[in-house]
């Protein structure tokens, strides 16, 4: 009895040559011109062997492959696939898919009938196996649905790269960022808590996880445990200090009575890229992970694995960088080379030096009412006015997202609070305008200098954190001085 071959290629000259060929040589042809047609066929033709073509649109040969392969009802039916390109790429995705056989589509028809009568004679499918594929298809219309499953997957999949690759544009906004990239994991993973982790080149930067908890108020400490927990894995790739979390997307109103233990189900993921640890995603369940929510697990990994990795280049060209990009001015770690040598200078030739933080009040407003453009111009304006109001030895630096700080050498605080207060009453008179749309922006600044009770550049540091934040506390749009203890 002559062979059955099923002939799938998606060009119509190739297919009339092939299977003109292949009838002349006595087999019985059914043929196809795509790979979902040809999945449907192999369950109505009942074919001893399938022939196809590698590039198709939408389902291509080794896909086709893998779906006969996959299934106990279909995949003793050996497949040749046809190859124009590179043999030995075809062949590794191929054996992959569980082809039993390349063949170059160059081929002469002899050698290709020569190959087929030796793969079917050696692979051969009988009339029993033929006859249960052909009944549990009829039973529960398998390959329809499972060609559903396939394209929808596709489809998805292609929707879901889509989506990952707009991020790219907010690599900078790491707030925007996280935001994005939680509404995109909560539209296919299933969790109660998410967590997102960017590590930075810079060893003394803080460490943050943002956590989303889908809009429910968690207890403070079911979110530090998952803090520690989550650090604790990343630990095992990198010594990380000073971490915290920060909750996005956490809305206000009655907490939720759960602790942390009743998340029993997790998993965190640390993302790597050429040996180094560039950030980490959690997920947190309180039943167990439903695997269907898991089914583009591999491509969402993929994919944010190419954003974290370019997240990660930007902030390490960044920080290798002296000066920063969008202001000018020196950059953080400029800033603390530079607060390290004024430390131990004035502790060897006791001199003063001072240091201000400044920090724009309700910046995250002007952001969200005119757009992150216009915060940057805003930030980069600001920048500006700082240069124009201090002297040229004093140095000026960008510390964190719209935090900028000067550090005064030879100058007391008595000596540094004038240009602060110039710099600030600078700000508040400004008129911002961009693009012709105005508006008026105050910053809150916390001054210190090198007082005796200050051992380390940490310590001067924090105190004019702290003297920051009694600027914020009392009103904002004032410049608070540190109070010597
Ligand atoms: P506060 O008065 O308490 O300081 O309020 P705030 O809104 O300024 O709060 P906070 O200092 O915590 O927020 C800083 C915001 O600044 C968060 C972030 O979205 C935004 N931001 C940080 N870096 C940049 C940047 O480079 N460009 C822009 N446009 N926004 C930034
Ligand atoms: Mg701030
Ligand atoms: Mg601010």
């Amino acid at each position: 009895m002559a062979a059955k071959i099923l002939l799938v290629e998606d060009s119509d000259t190739q297919l009339k040559f092939l299977k003109e060929g292949l009838v002349q040589k006595g087999f019985e042809v059914e043929t196809a011109t795509n790979g979902a047609e040809g999945y449907k066929k192999v369950f109505e033709f009942l074919p001893d062997l399938v022939v196809s073509d590698i590039l198709m649109p939408v389902i291509d040969g080794y896909q086709l492959c893998r779906m006969i392969k996959n299934v106990d009802e279909t995949k003793k039916i050996p497949v040749i696939l046809l190859t124009v390109l590179d043999k030995k790429i075809d062949s590794f995705w191929g054996k992959k898919a569980g082809a039993q056989l390349f063949l170059s589509k160059s081929i002469d028809l002899n050698e290709l009938a020569k190959n087929i009568n030796a793969t079917v004679r050696r692979y051969p499918v009988s009339e029993e196996y033929k006859a249960a594929m052909l009944q549990k298809n009829n039973n529960d219309n398998s390959a329809q649905t499972r060609l559903n499953t396939i394209l929808n997957d596709l489809l998805l999949k292609s929707v879901f790269a889509n989506e990952f690759r707009n991020l790219s544009d907010f690599l900078n906004y790491e707030r925007i960022l996280v935001e994005k990239l939680f509404s995109l994991l909560s539209s296919f993973v299933e969790y109660h808590v998410a967590g997102i982790f960017f590590a930075s080149p810079d060893d003394f930067a803080e460490n943050i996880v943002y956590l989303d908890t889908l809009g429910r108020n968690l207890p403070k400490s079911v979110l530090s445990d998952i803090q520690y927990d989550f650090f604790r894995k990343m630990e095992e790739y990198r010594p990380l200090k000073n971490s915290k979390f920060e909750v996005v997307r956490m809305l206000l109103g009655n907490e939720l009575d759960y602790k942390f233990t009743d998340l029993t189900s997790k998993i965190i993921i640390p993302l790597i890229f050429d040996k180094k640890l560039i950030g980490g995603i959690c997920f947190y369940t309180r039943q167990d992970m439903d695997y269907a929510s898991f089914r583009y697990f591999d491509i969402m990994i993929s994919e944010l694995l190419a954003i974290f990795k370019m997240k990660y280049q930007y902030t390490e060209k960044e920080f290798m960088s002296v000066l920063d990009g969008l202001t000018g001015l020196y950059n953080r770690r400029q800033f603390e080379i530079s607060l390290e040598q004024e430390h131990n200078r004035t502790k060897r030739h006791p001199s003063d030096f001072s240091l201000a933080i400044l920090d724009i009040d309700f910046f995250k407003k002007v952001n969200d009412t005119h757009g992150h453009q216009y915060g940057d111009y805003v930030l980069r304006t600001v920048a500006d006015l700082m240069k124009t109001a201090f002297r040229k030895t004093d140095l000026l630096y960008r510390y964190g997202g719209e935090e900028l700080v000067m550090i005064m050498p030879e100058t007391n605080i008595e000596g540094a609070v004038i240009p602060v207060q110039r710099l600030r009453r600078m700000v508040e008179e400004y008129d911002f305008n961009y693009n012709g749309v105005k508006t008026k922006v105050t910053v809150s600044i916390g001054l210190t200098m090198n007082y005796p009770e200050f051992n380390t550049p940490a310590d001067i540091l924090k105190s004019a954190d702290d003297a920051l934040y009694k600027a914020k506390e009392s009103g904002r749009n004032r410049v608070v001085l540190y109070e010597q203890q």
